[in-house]
């Protein structure tokens, strides 16, 4: 990524949209919050980060050029659960008193995972041990995990979203689209006359958006979520998307199909790979390579998005799985290849 593009803080757009690239201690740099004035006064704040030192004093800075102060934020609305997105509405709602928008799968996945019993952690570490990891990087699995906890807290008390609707930002109304598949219970926001789609991590512009399993989790196929998902949103007519990363971008579309193309392509790589058995975290190793060594991060997502697409296979009947003592295996069924 270019540094001059995060050198810039926050954009305006029309309607008095204000972006703000809220900093990540991550490879993605930032998450883009977005403030959209309501006709009653105040602002709708979708997305407000991850609660870091840094990403604080970014929003001290912006509230102070725009002169708007915390108890001017009055919603906050999530697209989705993960800490970049949801860490800071706690905090933002302790000062605001604003309500903290979300549907209730979403909310599900973050108090199993850093409610009171955090017993994913757990069965995250046993269900990469089924697949291949080796012991000294599960060992930091775990400890990594809980790491988060601190930057998705205070919790924020939560009013549930319906997976289907209407809801109103800035005085227009916007149709909730529910877009399964990078998280449970995403949802995506469309306006007709503006024709701007709110997709938060669902479609991002040139980096493909992490689709993973998860333990526990009731969607056993999130990367069949995650095609659907991107069919159900082509039905759209978008001139401007506004993505949890990255920058706003036109090309709605064609960045569907490219992400569609994109997993097909992977799918038929890792179908031909299964000549022989495998485990899981060899075919991680041989996809995502050094991203695999040493970013017990990026390993996660990259190991989880290897299940994503072996689970995909062997639901389509493309591949089989076989239970070893010591681990699951996966080869080819040789029947049909198409996706
Ligand atoms: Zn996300
Ligand atoms: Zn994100």
């Amino acid at each position: 990524m270019k540094s001059e593009a995060f050198a810039v803080k926050s954009v305006e757009w029309g309607e008095g949209w204000i972006q703000v690239k809220v900093p990540l201690p991550f490879s993605l740099r930032w998450v883009n919050s977005y403030l959209i004035p309501e006709i009653n006064g105040g602002y709708a704040l979708i997305d407000p980060g991850l609660h870091t030192a840094e990403a604080k004093s970014v929003w001290e800075w912006a509230f102070a050029r725009y002169g708007i102060s915390t108890t001017d934020v009055k919603r906050i609305v999530l697209t989705h659960q993960h800490p970049d997105h949801y860490g800071l509405a706690g905090w933002f709602q302790e000062r605001s008193g604003a309500p903290v928008l979300m549907s209730a799968l979403s909310h599900e996945y973050a108090v199993r995972m850093w409610g009171e019993d955090k017993s994913m952690s757990q069965a995250w570490v046993r269900l990469f041990a089924r697949h291949g990891l080796p012991g000294d990087l599960l060992t930091q699995l775990e400890p990594h995990l809980e790491s988060f906890v601190s930057q998705v807290s205070p919790q924020p008390e939560v009013t549930y979203l319906p997976l289907e609707g209407t809801i109103s930002l800035g005085g227009r109304e916007w149709e909730i689209v529910h877009t399964p598949g990078h998280a449970s219970g995403h949802l995506c926001f469309y306006n007709r006359e503006l024709r701007y789609m709110l997709c938060g991590d669902q479609v991002l512009p040139d980096i493909t958006p992490n689709v993973s399993v998860i333990p526990g989790d009731p969607d056993r196929n999130p990367l069949l979520s995650f095609l659907n998902s991107l069919k159900r949103l082509s039905r759209y007519e978008v001139e401007m998307a506004f993505p949890g990363h990255r920058n706003p971008f036109p090309n709605f579309a064609e960045r569907l199909m490219d992400l569609n193309g994109h997993h097909v392509g992977r799918l038929a790589e890792l179908e031909g790979w299964l000549e022989q058995p495998q485990q899981a975290y060899a075919l991680c190793a041989r996809m995502f390579g050094k991203r695999t060594q040493n970013n017990i991060h990026q390993l996660r997502f990259a190991m989880s998005e290897t299940l994503a697409h072996l689970f995909y296979l062997e639901e389509a009947g493309r591949i089989k799985s076989v239970e070893h003592a010591s681990g699951i295996l996966y080869h080819r069924t040789g029947g049909p290849h198409s996706v």
